[in-house]
């Protein structure tokens, strides 16, 4: 066992862990990064299976300090996107130690340090003055309880865990799940296996993608005038800002529905079918989905739409909640998304008093500036508390609770413990609701993952724009947090509510 101390642990080593190193690196702390797998990239190097994209434009979908000119096409697959990340851990040679999973994080209130412990071929033992949590909130693959799946004989994975030695070539295919990840790998299993049976719980709301490749001439262009690049990624922004108002039941709601429709109408001639695809939920309600083969995929006659979940396995016969039978099928594909609420890290993280952030979160999470959270001093979780997007780029608010971070430990003295208030945490907590009252993600009639199950809170989703979160976090002026050692906070205005387009 090695034991080691550190200034700043930074766990997981997504775009949030890259995100929040670079940034306290720079605000001068030294920081060391540890990830459980063998390498950077978090949901891309997990996320393999055919078809697998980004759904934001790649030129937003980066991080700031490193626009990148050569992404091949407007939405760019996930290898793509994971060799970016690699390649930015490596020009920003960071401290990363792999194959380190994060067991046990403990606050010691006498020493004023996170005691943490790492397993791994190597376990180790380190001490943090600062930890910050970068495990990311679609890490964790969800596969439901089905009755009878274990006698299913062929093969079983989940879209975030894609079994390449598998060859789907000529086989019988079942999908299950109709959301993000199934929208994408549908199209691409019509073409190659003999049949695609797809399981649909409730039809997503789906618009147009588009998403033309770039030529060289473009790509060179970009890399030769940076400033271009800068420019279209301002526009992006602007163009995924003005969006939120239309996920969340806002004034464009109602054309952003019916440009759905329209998809749908275009691309499905059968009248059943479109019917069967069409959600019976209010648009923004989950998460609107960007697909132009999927339609065509579903209407081709390959992909038999089974209008109902996945009730029972039966040897290779798959029996829909509708009662239908499905037989002779060989590999069965689970597309059932992510565990959001309940993160796995909550229950070993153990702030004052030993108390888990699980319990501190056992009606849904809760924080400061979806980022601190009382009771647990000089900790950040980044993606976790209503820091979700569902209308641009998630990057985007990842590296602003980086600068949350940096801002606040700007505060702390040298050694000093920064301990958010909880009545601090209590109004930021407030104000989600009151932002969130009302939106679709609430009372749109269907059952999503951005609420949590225990108190039908909105938990996952930050519910406004970027540059809301930015003003709200920008409003802090320190008298949320209680220091030890030489004090710095001044007294700050009181937050916004509502200031947004909720
Ligand atoms: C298929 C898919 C497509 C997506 N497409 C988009 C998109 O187009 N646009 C968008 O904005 N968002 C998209 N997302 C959301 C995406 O998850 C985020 O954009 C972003 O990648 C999250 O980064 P992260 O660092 O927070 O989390 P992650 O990328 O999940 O990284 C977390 C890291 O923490 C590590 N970790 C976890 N627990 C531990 C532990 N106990 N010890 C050590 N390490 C640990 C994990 O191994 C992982 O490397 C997509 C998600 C999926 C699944």
């Amino acid at each position: 066992m090695t034991r080691r101390s550190v200034e700043i642990a930074i766990v997981g080593a997504g775009f949030a862990g890259l995100a929040a190193a670079m940034t306290l690196r720079d605000a001068g702390h030294d920081v060391a990064v540890f990830e459980r797998a063998d390498r950077v990239g978090g949901t891309w190097r997990e996320n393999t299976y055919p078809g697998v994209a980004c759904d934001v434009p790649s030129h937003l979908y980066g991080l700031a300090r490193h626009p990148e000119p050569n992404w091949s096409a407007e939405f760019a697959p996930g290898a793509e996107i994971q060799a970016y990340l690699e390649r930015v851990a490596a020009r920003e040679r960071f401290d990363v130690t792999f194959d380190a999973p994060l067991l046990d994080a403990d606050w010691d209130q006498d020493a004023s340090t996170w005691r943490l412990r790492f397993g791994g071929a190597q376990p180790a033992e380190v001490d943090a003055e600062v930890l910050v949590l970068a495990c990311g909130r679609l890490a964790e693959p969800r596969i439901p309880a089905v009755a009878g799946l274990e006698s299913f004989p062929g093969p079983i994975f989940h879209t975030a865990r894609w079994d390449h030695g598998v060859d789907l070539a000529g086989r019988n295919v079942a999908v299950v799940g109709s959301g993000a990840s199934a929208v994408q790998v549908v199209p691409e299993l019509a073409r190659r296996a003999a049949s695609v049976t797809l399981f649909q719980r409730s039809a997503a709301w789906i618009v147009p993608r588009g998403g033309r490749p770039f030529t060289d001439a473009e790509r060179q262009r970009f890399a030769e005038h940076p400033e271009e690049l800068a420019a279209l990624r301002a526009r992006l922004d602007a163009e995924g800002e003005a969006r939120f108002s239309s996920r969340s039941g806002g004034a464009d709601a109602a054309a952003a529905e019916a440009a759905a429709r329209a998809h749908l109408a275009t691309q499905v001639s059968d009248l059943r079918l479109r019917e069967l695809l069409t959600p019976d939920y209010a648009f923004g309600c989950k998460r609107v989905l960007l697909s132009d083969d999927f339609y065509p995929a579903v209407a081709s006659g390959g992909v038999a739409l089974e209008p109902s979940a996945l009730a029972a396995v039966e040897h290779d016969e798959l029996v829909a909640a509708s009662g239908v039978r499905h037989g002779g099928i060989d590999v069965v594909v689970f597309a059932t998304g992510f565990q959001t609420t309940r993160q796995p890290y909550a229950t070993f993280v153990r702030g004052e008093g030993g108390t888990a952030l699980a319990e501190h979160w056992a009606a849904g999470m809760t924080s400061f500036a979806s980022t601190v959270v009382a009771g647990f001093p000089n900790l950040f979780v980044l993606n976790g508390p209503n820091a979700s997007l569902g209308h641009t780029s998630s990057v985007l608010m990842l590296e602003a609770q980086a600068e949350f971070a940096a801002e606040a430990l700007s505060r702390r003295a040298p050694g000093g413990v920064l301990r958010v208030t909880p009545e601090a945490e209590q109004a930021y907590t407030r104000m989600v609701d009151e932002r969130a009252a009302g939106t679709p993600w609430l009372t749109g009639g269907c059952r999503n993952w951005y609420v949590d199950e225990r108190s039908r809170r909105l938990t996952l989703v930050w519910p406004g724009t970027v540059a809301d979160y930015r003003a709200v976090i920008g409003a802090t002026g320190g008298s949320e947090f209680d220091t030890e050692g030489p004090a710095v906070p001044v007294a700050g205005p009181a937050l916004p509510v509502n200031g947004g387009q909720a």
